[in-house]
């Protein structure tokens, strides 16, 4: 049909270990996703671990998923590691409670185990349009092959997280912000992302899609049923079926963007063979909340009228990182994530009283990178539109 690999989507409304079996076998199947293992063989399962977060908060990849493809891998005589370097210190004893929080470490038995490697490597990717050369996580090289298993959410700052945003965890937790500063525009950020993609290329992208996070994403929003498993041998396609279930398309979501520029992507979903017993129409959540329309329409071309439009959008929906006091804890963990340095705290009174610590934002230093939001443990950290993106917020559900 397309010059796209398919994309399997199944449905799945719980977690319980009989519906999961059911639908991610059938997923799997139907995508030809378990056809590279062989006897011996190390797998590395890259997750969504982004924080310390309750499977329940629909952060992170549900670890009663990942239990059923470490049994599926084993099975086939493959040994599995599970890991992933979130926001913060890439250590023993930091990712070690991030495991514990995610519900990680009771997956962990014979042929199944949590990365304890923490060395960082360097690479070099001369045919990479942003990344030509970066530091990684040195435990996927452990591996033979890596799967991706990411979960479906909205991001203030690419639109979305799923397969393809999920590589950027290969990046060590601390060194990610120099990244933001080093590509502080969208599509050369988004361009990061394709790169590492390309530089890893992942034999398997699975999408926890059960429940989904809506709203203040990737860490803050809210739980949102979506019900269903997605997969693929590339993230591409299914990313653009996933951005079609949350009612987003290309120009929503810069990483489908760039993807489809650079050729390894779909325009439009129509261009995508999607397998399995559920239609995208069945499946699609048009209500579903963003995080943020601040990029969410874009105008190509040169025409003197598209860059009128283009710029008309970018004063209307133009968005900031905005800390709410009456529920900031003043842990300063968005003062030690900003990679600008645009962040210092003051005294002021907070969620904790009076003579509590907020964080003040330089505006002519941020680069809205939203790390700060996307790591704020309470979120406290807001993302603010201008009153025009407000009314067309609300005019269009979001
Ligand atoms: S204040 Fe927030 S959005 Fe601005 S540069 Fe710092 S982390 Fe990024
Ligand atoms: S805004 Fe969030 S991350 Fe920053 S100090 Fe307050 S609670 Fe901590």
């Amino acid at each position: 049909m397309s010059g796209f690999e398919p994309v399997a989507l199944v449905k799945c409304d719980t977690y319980k270990e009989d519906d999961i079996r059911k639908a991610l076998d059938e997923s799997l199947s139907l995508c030809d996703g378990l056809s590279f293992v062989k006897p011996g063989m190390k797998v590395a399962i890259k997750v969504n671990l982004v924080s310390a977060m309750d499977p329940e908060k629909a952060a992170t990849t549900h670890p009663a998923l990942l239990k059923r493809l470490c049994e599926l891998l084993t099975d086939r005589g493959a040994q599995v590691i599970l890991g992933d370097s979130p926001g913060g210190l890439f250590t023993p004893v930091f990712v070690g409670n991030v495991y514990r929080a995610c519900g990680l470490n009771d997956l962990v038995r014979e042929g199944v185990s949590l990365n304890q490697n923490y060395s960082v490597k360097s690479g070099e990717f001369p045919e990479a349009v942003s990344l030509k050369s970066f530091n990684y996580t040195g435990w996927l090289d452990d591996a033979d092959v890596i799967i991706n298993f990411s979960k479906l959410k909205t991001h203030a700052m690419m639109g979305m997280s799923c397969a393809v945003k999920n590589m950027f965890g290969t990046i060590p937790g601390t060194t990610k912000p120099e990244y933001h500063m080093r590509f502080p525009e969208e599509k050369a950020f988004a361009n990061v992302m394709v790169d590492l993609n390309e530089f890893f290329k992942p034999v398997l992208y699975v999408v926890d899609a059960i429940d989904g996070m809506e709203g203040n994403g990737p860490t803050a929003g809210e739980k949102r049923h979506i019900g269903c498993i997605l997969a693929s041998k590339r993230p591409y396609a299914l990313d653009m079926v996933c951005a079609g279930l949350i009612g987003m398309g290309i120009s929503d979501v810069q990483t489908l963007l760039v993807a489809k520029e650079r050729g390894l992507g779909p325009e439009n979903v129509s261009e995508v063979e999607i397998l399995g017993n559920l239609t995208l129409s069945d499946a699609k959540i048009p209500d579903f909340k963003r995080a943020t329309i601040h990029q969410s329409i874009t105008f190509e071309g040169d025409g003197i009228l598209n860059k009128i439009k283009a710029l008309g959008v970018k004063v209307a929906f133009n968005t900031k990182p905005l800390v709410k006091p009456s529920e900031c804890i003043g842990c300063k963990k968005c003062f030690e994530t900003c990679p600008a340095k645009a962040i210092t705290m003051v005294s002021a009174a907070n969620k904790t009283g009076k003579s509590g610590q907020i964080p003040q934002i330089d505006r002519s230093k941020c680069i809205k990178c939203f790390c700060c939001q996307e790591f704020c443990p309470v979120g406290a950290m807001k993302v603010h539109y201008n009153p025009i993106g407000k009314l067309v917020n609300v005019i269009s559900g979001n």
